[in-house]
């Protein structure tokens, strides 16, 4: 009990005790003691109640006077109603203010935001891009169901997949010409925000960065083919003082076609993006072929192993993923000292190997070398365009930088996971991992395409 409340009560006490107190010494003088004492009690009693209606009145949401004025429990009992009635009323302002701020900041938000409830999938509220950009119509389209109403989008799939939804890339239903991204958002047990961007100008940018790749490294060919053509014609032997000059501006412009090689390779799986992969390659052949372009390129300095247990052909490219396995088998070669030994192994998945969680019916291909090594703190960064764990010795080595991007890049487009495991000193495993879908039952006469792409 508060001071202030305390104190009011015990005058409220003190009243009715004096009262009592008066009236009985009425109730004495007039010598009716006990009927003048009842008198009172009832009035005092009566009063009290007038006084607790109207408090219960005020309580009950009618606006009357306060009584502040006056002493008394009741008093009191009212103006901590008043005040309290006043914080509410001052805290309910504030929270609409605030609420007000957040509906307009999130509805001058560029992107479009749609809450969504999750249960039932229909619109609950949406900001004015969610108009431009989606269409919606405000107020018809709030309680709408979303993917009927969104309809041409392809959005029942994915709100199926909920939390673990992935961005979707698809064309605005108001304007195919704009690409949007969608993400989902879970933010209550309730309710979802989907979230759409315009990614056009991004998407645009992104192509011309490819365009302009593809253009410069097309363009290079030709003077690199001439260059290459005019050194070749050189004898040294009539110039023996331009030997060791002339040596190496081969060694450049060698370096220089494979980069163009490599960079139109990347350009050429960039551009094929979701185009289907849909060719048998035929295992057997396939590691036939990259064990012998591994010791040609080592120059039989290596000992190359193939292992086969999987009695599986993968289904693909047979041109991306030969690109893909041989700058592995390079890689090795290159990054392994004269006699150290390169194994390239192809088995079933197993979804108990080694604490890797496999998947049952996959496919994997290892390259698996005794050489050099790579630091733990390269590996996140190793299939980054142009990361080199050395400089020098990948340049010597004959490499581009460019080799594991390529691996990655095709691995992704067949689905397929790049797993690297390595130690300074101990070698490297690079692991293919191909889900059950890349997996075809062997065909004992089927033959592979030799791919027209020499080694890098
Ligand atoms: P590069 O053409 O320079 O080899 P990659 O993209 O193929 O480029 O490889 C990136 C880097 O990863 C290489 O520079 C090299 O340092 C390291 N690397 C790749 N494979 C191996 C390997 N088998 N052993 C040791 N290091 C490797």
């Amino acid at each position: 009990m508060t001071p202030a409340a305390r104190s009011a009560w015990l005058r409220t006490l003190g009243l009715t005790v004096v009262g009592l107190a008066i009236t009985g010494a009425l109730g004495v003088a007039v010598g009716q003691f006990w009927p003048v004492l009842a008198l009172g009690a009832v009035a005092m009693l009566g009063w009290q109640h007038w006084r607790l209606g109207r408090v219960l009145h005020r309580l009950g949401g009618r606006r009357w006077p306060t009584l502040t004025a006056k002493p008394g429990a009741w008093s009191e009992l009212d103006r901590l109603h008043d005040r309290d009635q006043r914080e509410r009323r001052v805290r309910k302002r504030r929270l609409l203010e605030m609420l007000r701020a957040y509906r307009a900041a999130a509805a001058a938000l560029p992107d479009a935001v749609v809450v969504v409830e999750r249960n039932s999938q229909r619109i609950r509220w949406f900001n004015q891009a969610a108009a431009t950009l989606l269409g919606l119509r405000y107020p018809a389209d709030v309680g709408a169901p979303l993917v009927p109403r969104l309809r041409p989008l392809p959005l029942a799939q994915w709100l199926a997949s909920g939390r673990h939804a992935d961005t979707l890339e698809v064309a605005s239903p108001v304007n195919p010409a704009t690409r949007l991204s969608l993400r989902l958002i879970p933010y209550s047990e309730n309710l979802w925000l989907l979230v759409a961007r315009d990614v056009t100008r991004l998407l645009q940018l992104e192509q011309m960065r490819r365009d302009f790749v593809a253009n410069v490294s097309h363009e290079l060919r030709t003077p690199l083919t001439v260059i290459h053509g005019y050194l070749d014609m050189i004898d040294p032997d009539e110039h023996s003082g331009l030997a060791p000059v002339l040596g190496e501006m081969q060694r450049q412009s060698q370096r220089m076609a494979r980069l163009v090689e490599d960079l139109l390779a990347l350009s050429r799986l960039e551009a094929a993006d979701g185009a289907p992969l849909e060719e048998r390659v035929a295992m057997d052949a396939m590691l036939d072929t990259l064990r012998r372009e591994g010791l040609a390129l080592g120059q039989d300095r290596h000992r190359i192993r193939v292992e086969n247990t999987a009695d599986v052909d993968l289904w693909g490219s047979v041109t991306e993923l030969h690109s893909a396995f041989s700058n592995l088998v390079a890689n090795a070669v290159r990054h392994t000292p004269e006699g150290g030994e390169v194994l390239i192994r192809f088995r079933r998945e197993d979804p108990r190997g080694d604490g890797q969680a496999g998947e049952p019916g996959g496919a994997v291909l290892e390259v698996i070398d005794s050489g050099i090594g790579i630091a733990a703190e390269h590996l996140p960064r190793i299939t980054e365009r142009f990361y080199r764990v050395s400089n020098s010795r990948s340049r010597t080595s004959g490499g581009t930088g460019l080799g594991l991007a390529i691996v990655k890049h095709v691995l992704q487009r067949h689905h397929a996971r790049l797993e690297v495991r390595s130690r300074i000193g101990d070698g490297s495993m690079f692991s293919c991992h191909f889900t059950a879908a890349r997996v075809r039952p062997r065909e004992r006469d089927a033959s592979h395409t030799a791919p027209s792409e020499a080694m890098p």
